[in-house]
C-alpha cells in the first residue's frame, strides 16, 4: 500500500461490537480470564494488554501507523516529544558514554546534552553537519550513538542521510538516532537510508491541528525492546486520548503535508523577491544552498520557511506587530500559519556567536506555513511588510 492508504487502512482490530472507526481506550487496565492467563501474559508467554503505561490499543495502532510510514520495526509512544528524544538516549547510553551531534538541533535537546547529561556522565561533541571531515574527528572510542536534525530548526540546514548511512557501517556498534519531526515520514524516510532510530515531537504536523502532544520513537526491534524496559518503569507513556488524537490525524497527514508544502514553496518564492528581505531559505528553493541534496531526500520542502528582515531585531519585531491573521506562538506544524522571531525566544539562551553559526540573525523570522487559502497568507504577509517600513 501507498502512504496514503497506510495511514487510514492500518487499525487497530475490531472488538466484538464491530466498529468501524476505532474507539478510544480510556482504561488504565486490561482484565485475564483467569489467575493463569494473568500469569502467562505478565511471563510474556501469551500475548496480552496488561496496563496502559506499557500499552494501549490507541497507542499501539498509533505507533503501528508511525511504522508503517517509516518502514520500522517497531516503536513506542510518548507524553511530549521530549519524552521520546530524551528515552531514545537515556534508555539506552550509560555513564562514559558519548554522542556525536549535528549542532543545529532542538533548545531542550541542547539542554539536556549540556545541562543534564553532563551530570551523568554522558558527554557529546557538535558537528558542522554538512562537512564529513567533522563527523570522522568526532567519533571516539567511547562513542555510542550519532544524533541529528534535518532540516534543522529555524536554520534549515540539511545533513545527507545517505552519506551517514555510509559513514555508520564503519561504526556497527554505534546507534544512528534521528529527529525527523520537521520532514515528517512522509516527506523523508531515514530508516531506508541504515539509521537505528528515529524520533518524533507528534505535537507538531502529526497532529497537526495544535491540539494534543505525544511523542513517538521508531526503529530496531532489538532497541526498541531495549527502550520498553525503560518506559515501562518510568512512565512517560503516551495518554490513550492523546494516541486516539494522533491515530485520526495521521490518516490526513499525507494530505495536509501536500498542501502545507505546496503553500510554504508559494510563500517561499514570494519572500525572495521582496526589496525588504536580505536572504529567504527553503529546502526546496533554488537558491538553497543543498537544494540538490533536499530534492534527493525529501519529497517535498516542508512547512518551515526562514527569512532574514533588513533592518535587525526593531524591524522584525514591527513585522510581526504588523500581521493581522498570522499569530505569534511558539508552535509550528499546524494548520493555521504561525510566526516566531527564534533570536528573541527559542535561541535566546545562545551566545550571539552560537546564533550567527546556526544562520540565525537579528533579522530573522520562521514563517510555519498553515493550511488557510495561499491568497489570505500571502496578503497578510504582504502587507505587513509594507506597513512595517
Ligand atoms: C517541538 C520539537 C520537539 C519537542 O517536542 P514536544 O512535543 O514539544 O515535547 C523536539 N524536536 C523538534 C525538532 C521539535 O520541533
Amino acid at each position: 500500500m501507498k502512504d496514503e492508504s497506510k495511514v487510514i487502512r492500518e487499525q487497530f482490530p475490531r472488538s466484538q461490537n464491530r466498529e468501524h472507526s476505532v474507539p478510544l481506550y480510556l482504561t488504565s487496565s486490561f482484565i485475564f480470564d483467569d489467575a493463569e492467563q494473568c500469569r502467562a501474559v505478565f511471563a510474556n508467554e501469551e500475548e496480552g494488554i496488561i496496563y496502559s503505561r506499557y500499552s494501549n490499543p490507541n497507542t499501539t495502532e498509533f505507533i503501528q501507523k508511525v511504522c508503517a510510514l517509516e518502514g520500522a520495526e517497531a516503536g513506542l509512544a510518548f507524553s511530549s516529544g521530549m519524552a521520546a528524544v530524551f528515552a531514545s538516549f537515556a534508555a539506552l547510553l550509560k555513564s562514559g558514554d558519548h554522542i556525536v551531534s549535528s549542532r543545529a538541533i532542538f533548545g531542550s535537546t541542547h539542554q539536556l546534552f549540556t545541562q543534564l547529561f553532563s551530570r551523568w556522565g554522558i558527554t557529546h561533541t557538535y558537528v558542522d553537519a554538512g562537512k564529513p571531515e567533522d563527523w570522522e574527528k568526532a567519533v571516539q572510542d567511547n562513542t555510542k550513538m550519532i544524533f541529528l536534525e534535518t532540516p534543522s530548526n529555524p536554520g534549515l540546514e540539511l545533513v545527507d542521510l545517505e552519506w551517514l548511512g555510509g559513514f555508520k557501517k564503519k561504526y556497527p556498534h554505534i546507534i544512528l538516532n534521528i529527529d525527523n519531526c520537521f520532514a515528517t515520514p512522509y516527506l523523508q524516510k531515514p530508516v531506508q537510508y541504515g539509521f537505528d532510530l528515529v524520533s518524533h515531537s507528534a505535537t507538531k504536523y502529526m497532529d497537526g491541528q495544535g491540539r494534543v502532544l505525544g511523542g513517538v520513537v521508531v526503529g530496531k526491534q532489538e532497541l526498541i525492546d531495549e527502550m520498553l524496559f525503560f518506559i515501562r518503569h518510568t512512565g512517560p507513556a503516551m495518554s490513550p486520548f492523546n494516541a486516539w488524537v494522533l491515530s485520526k490525524s495521521l490518516e490526513t497527514l499525507p494530505l495536509r503535508m501536500d498542501r502545507h508544502c505546496s503553500n510554504a514553496l508559494v510563500i517561499a518564492e514570494l519572500l525572495e523577491q521582496q526589496p525588504e528581505i536580505e536572504l529567504v531559505r527553503y529546502p526546496f528553493l533554488p537558491s538553497h544552498p543543498q537544494y540538490e541534496l533536499a530534492k534527493r531526500q525529501m519529497k517535498q520542502g516542508g512547512g518551515v520557511v526562514t527569512f532574514v528582515l533588513k533592518g535587525g531585531y526593531e524591524q522584525a519585531q514591527r513585522f510581526m506587530d504588523s500581521l493581522k491573521m498570522i499569530l505569534i506562538t511558539s508552535n509550528l506544524g499546524d494548520s493555521r500559519t504561525i510566526v516566531t522571531h527564534p533570536a528573541s525566544t527559542t535561541h535566546s539562551k545562545l551566545s550571539e556567536e552560537e546564533r550567527v553559526n546556526l544562520g540565525i540573525l537579528a533579522g530573522s523570522i520562521r514563517i510555519s506555513v498553515g493550511l488557510e487559502a495561499i491568497e489570505d497568507i500571502q496578503e497578510d504577509i504582504l502587507q505587513a511588510l509594507r506597513n512595517s517600513n
